[in-house]
């Protein structure tokens, strides 16, 4: 069975977004825990906590069909000691949150080496950010998410991905999220069955599925391998409809949040919709 949801708005309250998920007709959800361009953020309160667990069983969504995302100001691979631990701190307190709403999984960009030091040295950096939260924290999985590789941003490679895994301390707490996008624009095709076929076999390959925790549902504006983050409506962008064909029809994909990040949050509803009528 699939998933598919949106990443829905917390405005007025963390509590808010299980009815944000309902009222599109998702089946599962993202969101962020607090402000995501924002360092600091109040701690959730127990009534929040509590109206949000029980808003969630209205809606009868289950937790594992939830990917909270976390702060994009955070850089688990900052080559700065000082900012690196000030990301790490944010972002054990953003596994933290997720422990308290009782959800299972934290989705997040590996990091950025800011033409400051090399890849392999930023991935390292990152290793050590990862396996120091897994050993404060319990429970909640650390999802990375491939990227479309602009700027120094690493995670535009299958092998990115792969060395993170192989390197932490608890394989059973880290997994991987794939955006569509972000895959296409850093050059893995989907766009027909042979191309999509292959990307996936590589993915077994690097990766393995049994990692695969998640996915962003997103059209490109830009092309193949272009390295550019630009997300477009389902149907309409390069990669274009019949990528999600295989994907809905996928079973690899089954019982795992499929997020919408598209650019336009007003069709939503339709996207879903538009989703789930390519299951055969
Ligand atoms: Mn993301
Ligand atoms: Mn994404
Ligand atoms: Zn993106």
């Amino acid at each position: 069975m699939k998933y598919v949801g949106a990443h829905v708005s917390i405005a007025g309250g963390v509590f808010n977004a299980p009815l944000n998920a309902q009222k599109i007709g998702a089946k599962a959800f993202a969101i962020f825990t607090k402000n995501q361009r924002q360092w600091n953020a109040k701690p959730l309160d127990k009534e929040s906590i509590e109206k949000f667990k029980q808003n969630l069983n209205e809606v009868e969504i289950e937790p594992k069909h939830i990917l909270p995302h976390d702060s994009y100001l955070i850089n688990l691979g900052h080559p700065d000691s000082l900012k690196r631990e000030k990301s790490l701190n944010a972002f054990i307190d953003e596994v933290q949150r997720c422990e308290q709403l009782g959800l299972d999984k934290l989705n997040f960009h590996p990091g950025s080496h800011l033409k400051l030091i090399g890849e392999q040295e930023c991935l390292d950096l990152i290793v050590e950010s990862m396996n120091k939260t897994l050993e404060i924290t319990k429970d909640v999985i650390l999802v990375i998410e491939n990227t479309a590789g602009q700027g120094s941003n690493l995670g535009y490679k299958f092998e990115h991905l792969g060395y993170l895994i192989n390197n932490s301390i608890d394989k059973d707490r880290v997994g991987v999220c794939i955006d569509t996008c972000h895959a296409f624009t850093s050059g893995y095709d989907l766009r027909d069955y042979e191309a999509y076929t292959k990307t996936w076999d590589k993915f077994e390959e690097i990766v393995g599925f049994k990692y695969l925790k998640g996915m962003h549902l997103n059209d490109s504006k830009p092309d193949l391998g272009s390295r550019v983050d630009r997300h477009e409506s389902i149907g309409v962008g390069k990669i274009g409809l019949e990528a999600f064909k295989y994907i809905m029809n996928d079973k690899r994909m089954d019982d795992i949040p499929l997020i919408l990040e598209t650019i336009d949050d007003t069709i939503w509803e339709q996207e879903i919709k538009l989703l789930y009528s390519l299951i055969d």
